[in-house]
């Protein structure tokens, strides 16, 4: 994905102008590239379609460069849909014994993240938070919750044996009132899929402890799964916030733009390992970032253009130090001021420009007369542009009319060439590092 979107930016960042057409086409790849780190079909179309819209309302002229305005469409887009209403990092634990609910299938984290987020609670917002493990299934969960909450000290509700997991939940209920706690959190059983049986499970607990948030645990690597599950747990017990696990692999996270999407639901935390400090608020930015596969969007148009930029000057660089520059580098270089919109900058750049910078003012130099020249190159031959020595007066008056200048304009341009030749042939004689500075890289 990183490399397919790299690929069409770096297109958009090479382009000077970008029609409409360029934009459909890029869009087309975004939409590819969304599929490929596994967000839904009809979330990437839709996506696209707003992306799409935003883009041709607004002038491409106006922005830096018309790559770096689709880039950031694209970006601010998917921050626009992965944002939810709410603060992601604040639970609701007002009244307190509030009770959180911890829902999801088996190995997404469950366990795991109720701890990492009582430790949070405690040490961020002083919390006296109990833990109770719902998982009759399997004895050896309700020691790993224990465990955990001896390793972070947050109190676990005491296992007793024969319990069901309702049963659990109401004692679970009186022991936070008579202790004190602001907060419980229930760590409920997970099967390896949904089922009713879990379902109904969940639902009755759910029923209990009324609880004021109720997290839906998914394992960030799974996917389009993920998005089933999202649904159907929402469907039937009601869900405040998804937490997304493992995000600390190397999975895109195209499952986070789905859930968002097609649920509503806002993602509230990413956990990022195995570590009890392993969670972080979720922040769309950073998501958003890795789901096109690149941290920072802007940061990698600018790569790309440096990318681009380098290797235009190692072509350069090499063509100078073989003492070559004909008529079609120099226009290279005409082109490139013209695009830059002034001498100044380039100039300023290359080594003894300043005279030739000065003898240009002095003539009156702007981008009138670059495109003179430039028209002068276009009127020679293929021959004529590789090797100008060959330029004899029949030539010269050739290539001026068919321009439409004196041939003394073509003189002018000449000695520039003969001049910028020399220059050029010292620029190159200083190797790659010299160059590179002289060009500001
Ligand atoms: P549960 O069955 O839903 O309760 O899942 P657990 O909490 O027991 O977690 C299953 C496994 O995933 C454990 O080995 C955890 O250490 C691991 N795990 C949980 N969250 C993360 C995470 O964010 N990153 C990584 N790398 N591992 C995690
Ligand atoms: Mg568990």
């Amino acid at each position: 994905l990183s490399d397919r979107l790299s690929g069409v930016f770096d297109r958009l960042t090479k382009q000077g102008a970008l029609s409409d057409d360029d934009v459909k086409a890029a869009l087309r790849e975004v939409r590819v590239a969304l599929l490929e780190a596994d967000v839904s079909l009809p979330v990437a179309r839709d996506f696209v379609a707003a992306v799409q819209e935003k883009a041709t309302g607004q002038s491409v002229t106006r922005s830096v460069t018309p790559g770096q305005q689709v880039v950031k469409i694209v970006h601010d887009e998917l921050v626009h849909i992965l944002k939810g209403d709410t603060d992601p990092g604040v639970l609701k634990i007002d009244n307190p014994p509030a009770p959180i609910l911890m829902v999801g299938l088996q190995g997404s984290g469950k366990t795991t993240t109720t701890a990492k987020l009582a430790k949070r609670l405690k040490d961020r917002e002083g919390k006296r938070v109990l833990m109770a493990s719902l998982d009759t299934n399997r004895p050896a969960a309700m020691e790993q919750l224990a465990i955990l909450g001896a390793q972070i000290g947050v109190d676990t509700l005491p296992i007793v044996k024969g319990e069901d997991p309702v049963q659990i939940a109401r004692r679970a209920k009186t022991q936070a009132s008579l202790g004190g706690y602001d907060v419980y959190m229930l760590d409920t059983a997970g099967r390896l899929h949904i089922d009713e049986e879990l379902i109904a499970q969940a639902a009755a607990v759910r029923d209990v402890a009324n609880p004021r948030e109720t997290l839906l645990v998914v394992d960030g690597l799974t996917g389009q799964d993920a998005v089933n599950v999202a649904t159907e747990f929402d469907d039937k017990i009601g869900v405040t916030g998804v937490v997304l696990t493992r995000m600390d692999g190397d999975g895109r996270g195209g499952a986070a733009l789905s859930m968002r999407a097609i649920t509503g639901k806002p993602i509230r935390f990413v956990g990022l390992g195995e570590k009890m400090d392993a969670i972080e608020t979720f922040e769309p930015e950073r998501i958003a970032g890795r789901i096109l596969g690149m941290g920072d969007i802007v940061a990698l148009v600018e790569k790309a253009q440096e990318t681009f930029e380098a290797e235009q000057a190692e072509r350069m660089m090499k063509r100078f130090q073989k003492g070559l520059f004909n008529m079609n580098d120099l226009k290279g270089q005409l082109d490139q001021m013209l695009k830059m919109g002034g001498m100044e900058g380039i100039m300023g750049m290359l080594p003894g420009m300043g005279k030739m910078k000065a003898q240009m003012n002095e003539s009156g130099f702007d981008d009138k007369i670059l495109r003179q020249q430039i028209a002068l190159i276009d009127s020679m031959t293929k021959k004529e542009r590789a090797n100008p020595q060959i330029l004899q007066a029949s030539r010269k008056k050739r290539i001026a009319a068919g321009a439409g200048m004196d041939v003394a304009d073509l003189n002018k341009l000449l000695k520039m060439h003969r001049q910028m030749a020399d220059m050029m042939k010292k620029v190159g004689k200083m190797g790659k590092k010299g160059m590179m500075r002289q060009l500001g890289g």
